[in-house]
């Protein structure tokens, strides 16, 4: 069995988030722990739906090298993510850039952070020297659809204008 890496916890918590339980609900207090399968120590997240009470839990191979955190989100380092594709990152981003909070500063910059963060997952899939996100970084249903929808969005130069977009935002936010 291959394990997807988690490179960080926010990654894992973001993939969580977007893996509901069979009854739909997403409420889960996880916890997390180190376990060792056949050798080869991984990440454990588990925990109790809090709507149907069924038991729930995913097991992530762990980063080759440890990233730390440097404020929040912090979906990995360099190498591109294992757990979401290209298209599903540009989701997330387009997703919590869509519902940035009006009445709370704070939140609207965490909402911005989140959808800046997402947009620099998706340039990470741009090999060096490239322009645009290669086929590849598009494993999912729903990566593919936000691709296929409009495929020019993959390109570096306008990854860079929209995450800098969020950046200039949360700094008047
Ligand atoms: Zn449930």
């Amino acid at each position: 069995m291959t394990l997807q890496v988690a490179r960080t916890r926010d990654e894992a918590h973001l993939y969580l988030d977007l893996h509901p339980c069979v009854c739909g609900s997403v409420e889960t207090a996880w916890d997390s722990g180190v376990v060792d399968l056949a050798g080869e120590l991984a990440a454990c997240y588990d925990g109790i739906c809090a709507d149907c009470g069924v038991e729930r839990k995913f097991v992530f191979a762990l980063p080759q090298r440890e990233v730390m955190p440097e404020g929040w989100p912090t979906f990995g380092g360099p190498e591109p993510s294992q757990l979401l594709d290209a298209g599903e990152w540009l989701w997330v981003s387009d997703l919590t850039a869509g519902n940035v909070p009006t009445d709370d500063q704070n939140a609207a910059r965490q909402a911005l952070a989140m959808a800046r963060a997402a947009v620099d997952e998706v340039m990470k899939f741009i090999p060096d020297g490239h322009e645009h996100v290669p086929d590849h970084a598009f494993w999912s249903e729903l990566g593919r659809q936000v691709r296929d929808a409009e495929p020019a969005r993959f390109r570096r130069e306008r990854l860079e204008v929209v995450r800098d977009t969020y950046r200039d935002l949360a700094i008047d936010a």
